[in-house]
């Protein structure tokens, strides 16, 4: 879809900075309800039984905390270099981490399945389609489990919390909430960095008397329904409200919208809906992919995603749709004589990203039969400014019967009593209330994974990373030996494909341990000096980018709006040369056989044993 009407950048920006400002919230992230005390019933696992089991104290070699895509690819890669014993552990009934939880009706990823579901050659897998619902991810997920036999040695519904080293026997000592008291050698942390529901500071949340839940605890026994698809059928006779209307809401309205008998969306900001042109992946075409093929796909990805150049592009959505249009303006400008500066690539990303966002509102007068309505669903900011969405339905659902747009016109909603929703001044009545507010970030790593790690010296790692978080490659942390975190941060960072970043931490993670137990070492730490470079190596990028900028709506994106400190910078920094670059040096770095920075220590004498406790 494309617009011929010359596009009048003062006025946008004027906009944008508007809609921003009406957005913009002294609290920040204060805003949000931490799901704990009177909200703790917001955690319950609506999909397994608890079953009783006696604690454990006995020891592996690597305990996995977190058994979602970053400890399975972890588990997995430590299972290839030959650790026999592996531990899960995990708070949910089962693997799958993000994709155990989030069940919601239209649940799906956004990234495509060829370069999001991880090992796919490892395990044989041909995803169904280009984009895959949750339930095929889930599949992969225990895929994964079964293929390297990671449920074996695994606990479920058991939920760690202390984390603490050991320095007489050189083991971590893992307590959790079953009373166990377990040591490991090495320990691998893949707790997540969206894991932890969050809901919105809304006055008289506590008071509503109907039923209420979050969408990552889906009540498939109050709405009727699975996570395949099949109809909400208990909700024909219910007014159902939903807040936020974010990557979540917008898979789940379509669901909602056809099963209730009313439907009341409350909108503080809209998203973006892209095309998303979802089709089914012929298994002719996929039967001809050389081995290797998932590589070369997941570099493919990268590079085009963040505007490097590549013959074909292998993924073609989205995500590299937008990249290569900015890139492409940036040669034209450069063709016509202006010098490859930050000025030039700015400008080239604005002139794209103004393209985009008109061809997005363009899209919604197109679909949207009601005008008002149509109106307060576009989106006012730049495009990566907030989560992108695409969706082939969404916007559709505005036109059933019974479903209503409540826009708060950036407030959010004003206040939810006992029986419903106030809105500028008026009630709605409601039997049901989901949330759809999103999962925590920005709060403390050990707040968001629920326990506290305290390594040498008793030092907790919420206080070592009180002023941000300091680590070589984003895994390794000083004071915390034989301690390894699997995350995207101080490292790739490639925020559109999660998992890649994933992998390449597992892959890292399990050959420093299999270096070390080839070398007979007890311990391994890196050293102050090499994380202090690496900290201020990945603190020399860019800094916020277009996030900074005052055309950018609030979001977790961008620290609610509100300046980052050098903490936020930290927590969310990177490899400054980009993602591509980042996988290339990681991979020397790991194959090199050098593991710089790193220092291997079997020097101590066989330690006298104390009781786990
Ligand atoms: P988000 O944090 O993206 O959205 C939360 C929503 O709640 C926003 O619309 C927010 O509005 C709204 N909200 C918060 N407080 C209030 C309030 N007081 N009144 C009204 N509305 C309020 O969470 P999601 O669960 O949607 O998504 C989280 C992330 O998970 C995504 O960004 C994405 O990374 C991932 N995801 C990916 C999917 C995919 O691949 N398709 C699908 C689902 C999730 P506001 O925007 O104004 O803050």
């Amino acid at each position: 879809m494309t617009t011929t009407e010359p596009i009048d950048r003062e006025a946008l920006r004027r906009k944008y900075r508007e809609e921003r400002d009406k957005r913009l919230r002294p609290e920040g992230n204060e805003q949000y309800i931490e799901p704990k005390g009177r909200y703790a019933h917001f955690l319950d696992d609506p999909y397994v039984e608890r079953v009783e089991r006696e604690p454990l104290t006995d020891e592996v070699t690597v305990a996995v905390i977190g058994a979602g895509f970053a400890g399975l690819v972890t588990g997995a890669r430590l299972r290839q270099a030959g650790i026999e014993s592996i531990r899960l552990i995990e708070g949910g009934g089962d693997v799958g981490g993000a994709w155990y939880w989030n069940r919601y009706p239209g649940a799906m990823c956004d990234t495509a399945a060829m370069i999001y579901l991880p090992l796919l050659e490892e395990t044989g897998h041909m995803p169904s389609a280009k984009y895959v619902p949750a339930p095929e991810i889930f599949a992969h997920a225990r895929r994964i489990a079964t293929t390297f036999d990671l449920y074996r040695d695994a606990l479920f519904s058991t939920q760690v919390t202390e984390l603490s080293w050991d320095d007489t026997i050189s083991r971590w000592i893992i307590r959790t909430d079953r009373g166990d008291v377990m040591r490991a050698k090495y320990v691998s942390m893949g707790t997540g960095p969206l894991h932890r529901p969050k809901l919105p500071g809304i006055p008289g949340i506590e008071t509503f008397a109907g039923h209420a839940f979050h969408t990552s605890r889906w009540d498939y026994d109050y709405t009727g329904g699975d996570p395949a698809g099949a109809p909400l059928d208990r909700l024909g006779d219910k007014r159902v409200g939903i807040i936020g209307t974010g990557a979540t809401a917008v898979q789940a309205i379509p669901h909602l919208a056809s099963a209730a008998a009313e439907l009341f969306v409350f909108q503080r900001t809209p998203s973006s809906i892209d095309v998303r042109n979802n089709h089914p992946i012929d298994p002719d075409w996929f039967a001809t992919l050389e081995p290797g093929w998932q590589r070369e796909w997941l570099l493919n990805f990268a590079t085009l995603q963040t505007g490097g150049f590549a013959e074909e592009d292998l993924v073609k959505d989205g995500w590299t749709d937008i990249a290569q249009r900015i890139r492409d303006r940036v040669v034209e400008e450069i063709s016509n004589g202006a010098e490859f500066t930050p000025e030039t690539i700015a400008a080239a990303f604005e002139a794209s990203d103004d393209e985009k966002m008109c061809e997005i509102r363009a899209r919604v007068d197109q679909i949207v039969a009601d005008p008002a309505t149509a109106e307060a669903l576009k989106p006012w900011y730049r495009q990566l400014c907030k989560r992108p969405c695409f969706h082939d339905e969404y916007l559709q659902a505005y036109n059933e019967p019974g479903v209503q747009l409540v826009d708060t016109d950036g407030k959010g909603v004003e206040r939810i009593d006992e029986t419903g929703v106030w809105v500028a001044g008026r009630h709605y009545e409601l039997d049901c209330l989901v949330f759809a507010s999103g999962f925590e970030v920005g709060t403390s790593y050990s707040r968001r994974a629920g326990y506290e790690t305290v390594g040498r010296d008793g030092v907790a790692l919420s206080d070592r990373w009180a002023e941000g978080m300091h680590t070589l490659h984003g895994i390794h942390v000083h004071g915390f030996p034989n301690l390894f975190i699997v995350s995207l941060t101080q490292a790739a960072n490639l925020i559109s494909n999660v998992t890649h970043n994933l992998v390449e931490a597992g892959t890292t993670i399990a050959a420093v341990v299999a270096h070390a137990e080839a070398t007979g070492a007890e311990e391994v730490e890196v050293t102050a000096e090499a994380e202090q470079v690496w900290v201020e190596l990945v603190s020399s990028g860019g800094g916020m980018g277009i996030l900074g900028n005052p055309d950018c709506t609030p979001g977790y994106y961008n620290n609610e709006g509100k300046p980052m400190g050098r903490r936020e910078r930290l927590n969310s920094a990177a490899y400054p040369a980009g993602p591509v670059a980042y996988f290339h040096y990681i991979d020397g770095w790991r194959t090199s056989g050098d593991f710089d920075g790193l220092e291997f220590r079997s020097d101590r004498t066989e330690p006298a044993r104390s009781p786990a406790s």
